[in-house]
């Protein structure tokens, strides 16, 4: 092994005979196969799988990017998925992958094997929408939400989770890369020469980039719910039998505003219909538009049906919980907006776009950055989906 004990295909198995603990999930000594299945950008994550059938991952930080190791990252990022993965199932276990273990020494997580589920991002590319996906992650977030915010939780138990979350390393990346990065002249930067107007009409909007300041004020400031904090389709695994949809990668999880999560979930979607639309495939556009509508209307009524369990209901009267519903509404159009741009211009780019031709890429660039910039105006004279969804479609 390396100075910092990176885990290997080899060693995979003698590091399982180590950790007894998971001795409940793999029979350490009868493995039939171990596979290196890391997609992502930061991590190393195995699959493993003994004779009697049972499986697990393994996934372990680096301390640098994986794909680039001039990058360095804070390995403490495993720490965060761990925490972030436990306060999670404990409220919502159907929408996450089981937790087994977490190896602080090595940063190594141990969990469910979900390779029976395939990849939200990967069936939408391939034409497959999983419609169901969206209001499962509504519940999911209505869920988690109530139960991490000062209506689910008392003070002091808020105050100390927030205090045991705090993710600054990853919340800078996410303030450069969604929030600064996208409006500056930056190296991380890179659209098709058709779409340099583009980019150029939009950095000269006024009223866009003081929403867009205000976005990543809110997003440093406030301290609403513990949120995933990454929550694009590529973070999502699905699987049509049960419907069953889980959320994972957790990392960037952190205490922020609600509305980050939807608004993640909804600017992917938009995605997702501006490659269907220059696909030619109206109908699949159209039924991905709608769907935002699907999780903001789970989200609402998974929120309300906790709202009876808040914690002080002495202040915590219905027009509070009128309000809140309202800025979370709003704050996840922004924030859908502000991602949805950011995966046009700024630093990790779409696969939904970029596997387009060239021509019908600079199109659907253009949809989603003019998508985006409406997402985070119009929401100011009407926040709610359903008019956002029809301002949407007349432009993708
Ligand atoms: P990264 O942080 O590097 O992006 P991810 O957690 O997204 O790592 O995992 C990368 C890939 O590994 C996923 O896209 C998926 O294909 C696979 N994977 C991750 N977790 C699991 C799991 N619990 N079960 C099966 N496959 C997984
Ligand atoms: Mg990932
Ligand atoms: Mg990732
Ligand atoms: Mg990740």
């Amino acid at each position: 092994m390396s100075e910092f004990s990176q885990l290997s295909i080899t060693t995979v198995p003698g590091y399982l005979a180590s950790r007894p603990e998971l001795s409940t999930h793999i029979d350490a000594g009868r493995l039939v196969s171990v596979v290196e299945v890391g997609d992502g950008n930061l991590n190393l994550v195995f699959i493993v799988k003994d004779e009697g059938g049972r499986g697990l991952v393994l996934k372990q930080s680096l301390p640098h990017v994986r794909t680039d190791p001039t990058w360095a990252m804070t390995r403490a990022r495993s720490t965060r998925e761990a925490t972030l993965l436990a306060e999670h199932s404990r409220i919502d276990a159907e929408h996450v992958p089981a937790l087994y273990g977490f190896d602080p020494i090595d940063y190594i997580l141990a969990m469910e094997d979900l390779s029976d589920h395939v990849v939200w991002r990967t069936e939408l590319n391939a034409g497959r929408v999983h419609p169901y996906a969206a209001a499962a992650l509504g519940r999911y977030i209505g869920r988690t939400a109530f139960w991490t915010s000062a209506f689910g939780l008392t003070g002091p138990q808020k105050r100390n989770l927030v205090a045991a979350t705090a993710n600054p390393e990853l919340c800078e990346i996410t303030e450069d890369l969604v929030f600064t990065e996208p409006y500056i002249d930056h190296p991380h930067n890179r659209v098709l020469p058709g779409n340099d107007k583009d980019v150029a009409d939009l950095r000269a909007d006024r009223d866009l980039l003081r929403e867009i300041g205000l976005a990543k004020l809110h997003y440093q400031n406030s301290s609403q719910s513990l949120l995933h904090g990454d929550l694009h389709t590529g973070s999502v695994f699905v699987r049509s039998e049960g419907e069953s949809v889980r959320a994972f990668d957790s990392e960037f999880g952190f205490y922020g505003p609600t509305g980050f999560d939807l608004g993640a979930v909804w600017a992917n979607l938009v995605i997702a219909a501006a490659r269907a639309e220059a696909l030619g495939e109206h109908e699949r556009a159209v039924e991905l538009l709608g769907l935002p509508v699907a999780l903001w209307n789970s989200f609402e009524l998974e929120y309300r049906s906790l709202w009876p369990s808040r914690s002080d209901p002495r202040v915590y009267g219905d027009d509070v919980l009128e309000a809140a519903l309202a800025g979370i509404r709003s704050d996840a159009a922004v924030f859908a907006g502000a991602k949805a741009i950011r995966r046009i211009i700024g630093f990790a780019k779409a696969t939904d776009i970029e596997s387009l031709d060239e021509e019908q890429r600079v199109g659907a660039a253009r949809a989603v950055l003019l998508a985006g910039r409406a997402l985070v105006l119009e929401r100011l004279q009407d926040s709610s989906p359903q008019a956002l969804t029809e301002h949407t479609s007349r432009i993708i």
